[in-house]
Formats: structure tokens, sequence, C-alpha cells
């Protein structure tokens, strides 16, 4: 049997995103304050600190200046202050600008970053006031005490194993990280708090989880272009192309040295199976308005991720014994606000008061913890929350409908006619291929792989690298289910949701075959999240390898 060492800690952050690193800091700050030793490690998949924080954001800097006050002095990677919100109706032709934006996407003064670099930027001051860092580390499986049920840390993955999952030369075994708090911030759809859900229903009694799968890309223009201009440097799309029953929509962030995070986002409540969320990103870049915005530009990064949508009644228990839970991971983001990244630091950063207290007091159970999820029902953050509580159930309903709820929400402060709206999961919303009409795609002679990039130079442009010989991350549960029923009755939409094109279908022979090739994979978790049989589950491959966004 493998020896996995043992390491110690007071608490230990899984996962380097925005909800993570203001946790430790936060941590760190109070220990200073109140001259406490507390030894914190911080764990990420990534190579780096931000190789997995895709490109461009809006930061709303409310709990960025709580957090770090002087954060322009300290050289927090600031690419243009929003001047000002455009927002359009795109029909297939044509564009309306319309002249009211939504009080929650009011983002005039707030900050256009990359989330890449501001992570690496509190990276660099979490490491500074003496958090133990590890990128590299993916949390492979949650460690529980003599109870069974408190969590005690996180398994960190082997390195070094063959397709068989037998040690090669360089084996290195995971670590066992223990700490008496662990505080859960993987980001949407995690997957050690889906194992979690399993044994200590987390998730039990709430909302089914609800995701969009965002496409993004930062692309070079040249020095004239749209925003020199513009009134605006925040601009949001709806309507084209996918029209008005599926949620999605468009948005253009300018950077600096004349860049744009541009990208397009597909709520995972589709119908159709021929859905392609990266065929959507596509036909929306070739938008004329749009297109007239990126025209002779060039694509430098891009990458795919998923955003967790539900709001705030799909958000799990916030602790458990030896647990706490925040961010992406937590289903915390203002869903109507488009924006998540400010409300995710604040839930790290009350987690990381609740931690102070609880070590003070020697105790890590449930009760001992709750003082993070009653903060975060005081907060700001929840309040924004409950106000989009409604938002997206509302808005993955059709027709009339969607107006009807979305327009009384937007008066009641999200009540609308219905309070606890309900919804389906993402993954039974499918219909049959054969009722599902066919979408048209977008001409393959436009690929020009220099601004319309097919998929496998998409996965290119994002820097994914994963070792070849190694277990598959990718479980597929039975594989006859994916030949026998989800061919046949959906297509294997996999085929089209995976937009690093890691499934494909084998039709040669007399009975269809299912590949896969996951060292496309762009973690971005789709698949685990939209599959029809949930026959698919993503786990951490091995911890250092997936995209390495760092454009900027
Ligand atoms: Fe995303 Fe799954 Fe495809 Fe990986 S395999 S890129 S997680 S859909």
């Amino acid at each position: 049997m493998t020896e996995h060492e043992q390491i110690e800690f007071d608490v230990l952050f899984v996962g380097g995103g925005p909800a993570g690193l203001a946790g430790a800091i936060r941590l760190m700050q109070l220990a200073k304050e109140e001259k406490r030793e507390i030894e914190a490690a911080l764990i990420e998949k990534g190579a780096e600190i931000g190789s997995h924080a895709l490109s461009g954001a809006v930061l709303n800097p409310v709990a960025l200046k709580e957090l770090i006050p002087d954060y322009r002095e300290k050289g927090c990677p600031i690419e243009a202050d929003v001047r000002d919100d455009e927002f359009y109706y795109l029909a297939p032709d044509r564009h309306y600008p319309i002249p009211f934006v939504p009080r929650y996407m009011h983002n005039r003064g707030f900050h256009i970053i990359s989330l890449s670099a501001f992570c690496r930027w509190l990276g660099e001051i979490a490491e500074e006031m003496g958090i133990n860092i590890f990128p590299g580390f993916a949390g492979k499986k949650v460690l529980y005490g003599p109870d069974g049920k408190t969590v005690a840390g996180v398994r960190t993955g082997d390195k070094g194993l063959d397709k068989e999952g037998n040690a090669k030369g360089n084996f290195e075994a995971g670590y066992d990280l223990i700490a008496k708090i662990t505080v859960f911030g993987e980001g949407a759809r995690g997957s050690l708090m889906k194992e979690m859900d399993r044994e200590t229903g987390i998730f039990s009694g709430k909302m089914p989880q609800l995701f969009e799968t965002g496409i993004k890309e930062v692309i070079a223009l040249p020095q004239k272009n749209y925003f020199t201009a513009s009134r605006g440097n925040d601009l949001h799309f709806m309507g084209y192309p996918l029209g008005f029953d599926t949620p999605g929509g468009g948005f253009i962030y300018e950077m600096q040295k004349n860049r744009i995070a541009i990208g397009y986002l597909t709520a995972l409540c589709y119908e159709n199976p021929r859905t392609d969320p990266y065929e959507e990103f596509l036909k929306f870049k070739q938008h004329p308005f749009v297109a007239d915005i990126i025209k002779d530009g060039k694509v430098l990064e891009q990458g795919a991720r998923t955003v967790s949508t539900g709001g705030y009644f799909s958000m799990p228990k916030l602790a458990a014994d030896g647990a706490m839970f925040i961010g992406g991971a937590a289903a915390m983001h203002n869903t109507p606000g488009l924006k998540g990244i400010h409300i995710s630091m604040k839930s790290g950063m009350l987690a990381a008061e609740a931690a102070v207290d609880a070590l003070k007091r020697g105790k890590f159970e449930r009760e001992s913890l709750a003082a993070y999820p009653e903060k975060f029902e005081k907060s700001r953050a929840k309040t924004e929350m409950y106000e989009g509580r409604n938002f997206a159930q509302g808005l993955s309903k059709k027709g009339i409908l969607k107006l009807l709820y979305l327009g009384s929400q937007y008066f009641t402060q999200g009540r609308g006619v219905r309070d606890f709206m309900p919804a389906e999961a993402d993954s039974s919303t499918l219909r049959p291929l054969k009722t599902s009409p066919v979408l048209y795609s977008v001409d393959p002679k436009s690929i020009d792989n220099v601004l319309h990039v097919d998929k496998l130079t998409g996965v290119y442009l994002s820097k994914t690298m994963h070792r070849e010989d190694q277990p598959s991350h990718l479980i597929i549960h039975d594989k006859d289910v994916c030949v026998q029923k989800c061919y046949p009755l959906y297509g294997s939409p996999c085929t089209r949701f995976c937009p690093g094109n890691v499934y494909e279908i084998e039709t040669e022979e007399a009975q269809p075959r299912l590949k896969l090739n996951p060292s496309n994979c762009l973690h971005c978790k789709t698949c685990d999240i939209k599959d029809p049989f949930a026959n698919i589950t993503w786990t951490c491959p091995e911890g250092g390898e997936g995209p390495e966004y760092r454009t900027v």
C-alpha cells in the first residue's frame, strides 16, 4: 500500500482562486493583529497560482478595498477602470442599443482585470504574509477523522502513475495534508465537494446547481479600434445567437495594450442536444456588429470555464465538521449582475474570521464554524445574492413567462411572482435528438485560425498540457450507456458540449465507440454537469497540468 506523508496545518485552503486567496490573506492579517501563530497552507491544481483563472473579468472592488485598502499602491494589476456600460440586443443582422441598463449591471468605476494576473498578485501577497502556497498540487480525496464524518484535510494526487495506475520510475506519492479546518474554494463544480455531497449531503435539500459554460479569448486589436472613441469599455450583449429561450450572452471588455477580453456564455439548461457552446461563441464573434469591433484582431489566448449561476437557494451548507465552503464552489455569484469575484473574496474573508475564532476555542465541529454562515447571512454579499435568488431559475423559463418572472423580480428585490422558484438540474433538460431542430454552424471557411479559431487551435492557445501516460482523469462509469443509450437518443452531446474536443464517437465499425482525448481537457467541467446520464465524473489529473492562462 502506498505511504502518504502527512503534513499538519491549522488551516488548509483548497483552490487558489480569489476566494481562497482572499481568505488566506485575511487569515494572516488576523493572526498578525492577534499575535497568534497560525500555520496555514493553500494548494492549487494549476502549475502556478492564476494559471487556471481565465482572462478578463469585471471586478467590483468592494471586498478588495476592505481586504487591501491601498491595493492600487500595492500594484494591483488593473487593466482599465470601467468608464461606462454599453448594453446591446443582437438580432441576426442588426444590433439595438438598450438604453436601460439593469441596476445590477452598472459597472462604472469598477475595474477590468485579468483574473489570472489578479490571482498571481494576491498569491504573492498571501505568500509574503506567511501562507505556505503549493501550486501544482491537486486535491484528490477528502480525508476524514476517526468518526468518519469530520473533515481532517485533503490527500493530494499521486504523480508518476501510468495509464493502468502502476507507479513508474518517477513516482511520487500524494501527501496527506491534515488540517484542523479545511476551506474548500475549488471553483464551480468542485470535484471534492461533489464527493463530500455523496458522503455527507452538503447540498441536500438545496435547489439543483445551475451552470453556464463560457468560452473566453484575449484578442489583440489594431491600435485604432472600437475603444479609441467608444463611450463605454464594458460591453454586454443579449439575443443572438442563442435567441430568447436559451439563456446566455456575450461580453467584451477593454484591456491594456489594445487587447480585449471577449466571451460568450451558454446556460447549460439548454434543451437541444445539438447545441455546442463553442459554436455559439463563434457565431457571436461573427455577428456583423461584433465582427466590426474585433476586425483585424488576432486571438492570443483562449479558454473555457463553467460559472455557477444557481444562486442563493442552490448554495450548500456553508460549514460542516472541520470544513467550510467558499466562492464559486459554494455557488456564490451575483447572477443578474454577471459578477462573482467580489462575493467569492468576501466569503473567503468571512471564513477566515470564523476560522480564527474556532482556533481560539480549539473546537472545529460544524457548530464552532457556524460563525461563517452567520456572518455571511449578515453581509452585503448575501444581500446581493438574495436579490438574485430566483434569477437563473426565471431565466430558464420560455417565452412570455420569462419576461413576467424577470420583470416582476426586478421590481420586488428578487421575489417576483414566485419565490423559491424551482428549476431542473442541467443534466435533465435535454430533448431527444430526433425532435430537436438542426442548428446552423458557422461556415468552416471562416475559420482562419487567426481571429476565428477551431477547437483544437483553442486548446493550443490555452496552453493546455497533460502527461499522456497517466490514468484518465475523466471517469466514464459505463461505456455501454454512451453507445447504447446516449448515442441513439441524444447523438452523444459530449462531442459538442466539450470545448476541448475531448470526446469523439467513432462510427466506422458496426458498433459506435467512444474515444477520449483527456490531454485536451480545459478543466471546464461541462461534461460532469451536462451529461444526461450522469455517466461522466471529472476528477483532478496530476497536479500542475491543464491550461496555463497567463497572456496578460
Ligand atoms: Fe470541459 Fe469535460 Fe471537455 Fe474537459 S472533458 S474540456 S472538463 S467538457
